[in-house]
C-alpha cells in the first residue's frame, strides 16, 4: 500500500486529503436508477445544486458563466471548480508561481460570481483517467452533491478537456455507489442520486474536424454576456499573454465572438450551447431547460 496527497484549495482555504492506494476489487454488475429518468419533477431553482467542472481556470467563464449568472439571479446554490490551477499557461513564472496567480485569479471570478470555487489541483497536460483521478472525482461529487453539473464535452479541441468529461461522467455513476471507497481522509457519504449532467460547448464551438459540434439546447445569455466578459477580464494573466500574441484584445473578443455565433442559432444576440447526456441510469428530463424556461 502506497500513500498520497493532493489538495484542494478554495478561496482562503486549503485541505489537505489523504489518498491510498489500495488493492482493487473485482469488478461487479450495477445497476443505479436515479427514480425520475423521464420524469419531470416540480424543481424549486432555491433548492438545487449547480456544479460547473472544467479543465482549466477560464474555461468555465467562457463556456457557461452566462447560464451560472441565470441560474444564481434564480436562487440556485452555485459552484465551480477546475481541474488544474492552470500551471502551465505562463512563458514568464514557474509553474507554482502562475499557479498561485490563476487561482487567485479563479477564486476572483467566482467572488464576482458570488459562487464558491475549488481546485482539485490536477496539473495541466496532465490529466489522466486512472483510479487515483476517479477517486479524487467521486469524492469531489459526493461534497457537493450536485443536482445538476455542468462538465466539458467529450470531443473538445485538447486532451485535459476530454479527460475532465470522462472523470466526470464516470465520477456520477462512482459517487452514488454505497461501496465505492474514495480513500480519501474523511470521506464524504455517498451521493443519493445520479445528477443531470449537461456538457458545455466545445471550445470555438467546433469540433475535432471543424464541424459545429452538436448542442441540444441554447440559452439566451444576452442580457448577461457583458457581465460574463467581465468574469473574464478576472483572468488578467491569460489576457495579458493572448494580448502579447495577437497584439490585440483576442481573449474578450473571441469569447464575444464565439457567444455572438451560438446566440444567432436562436434569434438572440449571444447564447451558450449544451448538451444533455441521456444515457443509463442518469435522469432524462430537462431540468436545466425547465427551470430558465426554454423547454
Ligand atoms: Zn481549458
Amino acid at each position: 500500500m502506497s500513500i498520497g496527497y493532493f489538495d484542494v484549495a478554495g478561496p482562503g482555504r486549503s485541505t489537505r486529503f489523504l489518498q491510498e492506494h489500495l488493492p482493487d476489487t473485482p469488478p461487479i454488475s450495477l445497476h443505479i436508477h436515479s427514480g425520475s429518468r423521464e420524469t419531470v419533477v416540480d424543481a424549486d431553482p432555491a433548492s438545487l445544486n449547480i456544479l460547473a467542472i472544467h479543465a482549466h481556470p477560464d474555461d468555465i467563464e467562457i463556456q457557461c458563466a452566462g447560464t451560472l449568472l441565470k441560474l444564481k439571479q434564480l436562487g440556485c446554490c452555485v459552484s465551480v471548480a477546475t481541474m488544474t490551477p492552470g500551471d502551465k499557461g505562463s512563458d514568464e513564472l514557474s509553474a507554482e508561481e502562475i499557479s498561485n496567480v490563476r487561482r487567485a485569479e479563479a477564486a476572483a471570478s467566482a467572488a464576482m460570481m458570488d459562487v464558491d470555487y475549488s481546485c482539485l489541483e490536477f496539473r495541466d497536460l496532465s490529466i489522466i483517467f486512472d483510479n487515483d483521478s476517479r477517486r479524487r472525482m467521486a469524492e469531489f461529487l459526493r461534497r457537493k452533491h450536485p443536482d445538476i453539473i455542468f462538465a466539458p464535452p467529450p470531443v473538445d479541441y485538447m486532451h485535459d478537456h476530454e479527460i475532465t468529461s470522462q472523470l466526470v461522467r464516470d465520477a456520477c455513476f462512482n459517487a452514488a455507489v454505497p461501496n465505492y471507497r474514495t480513500q480519501q481522509w474523511d470521506p464524504a457519504p455517498h451521493c443519493t442520486k445520479i445528477p443531470h449532467l449537461y456538457y458545455v460547448d466545445a471550445v470555438e464551438g467546433t469540433d475535432h474536424f471543424g464541424m459545429r459540434h452538436p448542442v441540444d439546447m441554447i440559452v439566451d445569455v444576452s442580457d448577461v454576456i457583458e457581465k460574463r466578459l467581465e468574469l473574464l477580464t478576472c483572468h488578467a494573466s491569460q489576457r495579458n499573454w493572448l494580448q502579447r500574441q495577437h497584439g490585440i484584445d483576442e481573449y474578450i473578443n473571441a469569447s464575444r465572438r464565439w457567444a455572438a455565433r451560438r446566440g444567432k442559432e436562436i434569434g438572440a444576440e449571444y447564447g451558450e450551447g449544451f448538451r444533455q447526456y441521456k444515457g443509463h441510469p442518469h435522469p432524462t428530463e430537462n431540468l436545466l431547460g425547465k427551470i430558465l424556461e426554454i423547454q
